[in-house]
């Protein structure tokens, strides 16, 4: 845990968050600001600052990553009707917490991008 890192203080409980799954590699909660009826972060509780700072051995932890944005998007009724996940990587891409987090948006039609 990173300690001036706000997603680690969430998943450790010490910032709080409206959380909807947790198990012992991840944690998901609603987004404070949503872009969407439906707009879900799921987080590993592992500290990795974005995607571009990945290492080998995070391959699998970034596998069941999707899998819990699976069953997350299962239990709010995203499916079959469909949602996006989302990675900002970056400046430039918008991101603006330095944990990696997948952004579960949906609950109506997205425009794109
Ligand atoms: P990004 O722009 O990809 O880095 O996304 C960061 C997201 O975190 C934004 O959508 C914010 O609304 C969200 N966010 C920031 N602080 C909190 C918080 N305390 N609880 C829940 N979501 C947050
Ligand atoms: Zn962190």
């Amino acid at each position: 845990m990173l300690i001036s890192c706000l997603f680690c203080k969430i998943a450790n409980k010490e910032t709080p968050a409206d959380i909807v799954y947790e198990d012992d590699k991840f944690l998901a909660f609603k987004d404070i600001n949503p872009q969407a009826p439906v707009h879900i972060l799921v987080i590993p509780k592992k500290h990795i600052p974005s995607v571009d700072h990945l290492e080998v051995q995070d391959k699998e932890l970034m596998g069941e990553m999707f899998l819990v944005a699976q069953k997350v998007a299962r239990e709010k009724k995203l499916s079959p009707n469909g949602y996006r996940l989302v990675l900002n990587v970056g400046k430039e891409a918008g991101q603006t917490v330095n944990h990696l987090h997948l952004h579960i948006l949906g609950g109506k039609t997205l425009p794109w991008p």
